[in-house]
């Protein structure tokens, strides 16, 4: 089958959803293509941590009424060094701005919602193949969907999807420098069936590696540690996890609550991205173009933030025939991803262990973590990053 729309938008994660509900708002046609199945995207457990700028822009969107009702505000963070802990405190450092916990399924549960509501026509299961025509003014996407081969024929495709998708297969790789870090530990991640131990995120640093007590509400619990890249969920029995996460975010007069582990996997660590994210008549959005290591909560911020800036750029071309939004776009969305990239490889290096204890890197890790505790201007650089800066 033969179809159109103006946008033709690859993926239904947090970047793919965003951009059709804005653009539906500007009047502006699209359809979304997904290869996973409904059910499949909306069990994804993977981000939990909204900066403000996003939830603002869900509020935006009409589509936050369970987000206002079961996320969680936070207002500082707990950082540790060898069980010595401190509060970065947001609220007072940033103008009253916080950060909101609500798991990225939920987020995405909520925003298929909204699409569906308005009419958007999402095609779950719908695999896209290849792109062709990005420098003419209609590109074209071939996917398969049931069985069958299609066309959809566009003004822009948008690929918003992630970091394995076809999107950024389509940019001539003469259009772009590629930047990508592997680090040499990963993330033993759990979700558990028990009443988070910290009411604000704990970071810790140990000599035995990293831990992160996170949340995803009132009665589940998000943990996190360090783990060798070569390790599996199968070393790890829940009495070990619980008993690592207990010695690593250990601290005088407080105690980790466990209880049942319903998911268990583990996560790489990467930072990657592209310095142009455009090619004629396609555009990336999302982890299609950058990965950030999840230590600094800002995977699906950066997607979110993109199609902010693509959702002007668009609408701009179709009120005004005025393409200079599109033509500034890469470069639009860089100065946040960068300064991303920077946070979320600080707070890695900061928090994992790398070197043995006592080393000279190690004592440098330390003296980072103690000019926190003693400098307001280095709280606050942290606190600023944290929520998301505002502008940039
Ligand atoms: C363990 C973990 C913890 C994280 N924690 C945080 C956090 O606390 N805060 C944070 O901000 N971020 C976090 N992230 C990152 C965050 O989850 C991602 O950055 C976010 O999902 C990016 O959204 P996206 O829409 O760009 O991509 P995705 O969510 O990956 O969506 C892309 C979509 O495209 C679809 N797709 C792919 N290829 C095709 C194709 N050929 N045809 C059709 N559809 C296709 C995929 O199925 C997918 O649904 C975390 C990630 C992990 C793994």
């Amino acid at each position: 089958m033969k179809h159109s729309t103006k946008v033709g938008i690859i993926g239904a994660g947090p970047a793919g959803l965003t951009l059709a509900l804005l653009l539906q708002k500007r009047g502006i046609d699209c359809i979304i293509l997904e290869n996973r199945s409904r059910l499949y995207v909306e069990s994804r457990v993977r981000a939990g941590l909204l900066e403000q700028n996003t939830v603002d822009l869900i509020r935006e969107l009409g589509a936050s009424e369970r987000l206002d009702k079961e996320g969680l505000e936070h207002h500082g963070v707990y950082l540790s060094f060898n069980g010595v802990r401190q509060r970065v405190p947001f609220k007072e450092l940033t103008g009253g701005r916080c950060i909101t916990i609500y798991g990225q399924q939920e987020v995405v549960k909520d925003l298929i919602q909204a699409n569906l509501d308005r009419g958007i026509e999402i095609l779950f299961e719908a695999h896209a193949k290849h792109i062709e025509g990005t420098k003419t003014d209609n590109p074209s996407i071939f996917y398969q969907h049931n069985g069958e081969e299609h066309e959809l024929t566009c003004d822009f495709v948008a690929g918003c999807d992630g970091y394995h998708g076809i999107g950024r297969q389509h940019l001539p790789k003469d259009t772009y420098n590629e930047f990508r870090i592997e680090y040499p530990f990963s993330w033993l991640g759990i979700l558990a069936n028990v009443a988070p131990s910290s009411d604000e995120l704990i970071y810790a640093y140990h000599e035995r590696g990293f831990a992160l007590h996170s949340l995803r509400s009132e009665t589940v619990s998000r943990l996190y540690i360090q783990v060798e890249n070569d390790d599996t969920v199968d070393n790890w029995p829940d009495e070990k996890v619980w008993e690592e996460l207990s010695i690593r975010l250990g601290t005088e007069g407080w105690s980790l609550q466990s209880g049942p582990i319903f998911e268990k996997s583990i996560t790489p660590m990467r930072s990657f991205m592209i310095d142009n994210m455009q090619h004629g008549r396609l555009f990336l959005a999302g982890d299609a173009a950058h990965i950030v290591p999840p230590t600094g909560g800002k995977g699906l911020n950066l997607a979110v933030a993109d199609i902010r800036f693509l959702a002007s750029a668009l609408t701009n071309w179709y009120d005004n025939q005025d393409d200079s939004l599109l033509q500034s776009y890469s470069q639009d969305c860089l100065r946040r991803i960068w300064r991303a990239q920077d946070f979320s490889n600080f707070m890695t290096y900061l928090f994992h262990k790398q070197a043995p204890h006592g080393s000279f890197e190690n004592l440098l890790q330390k003296s980072k973590f103690d000019y926190i505790r003693i400098s307001k201007a280095q709280a606050t650089t942290i606190a600023e990053n944290y929520v998301g800066l505002k502008e940039i």
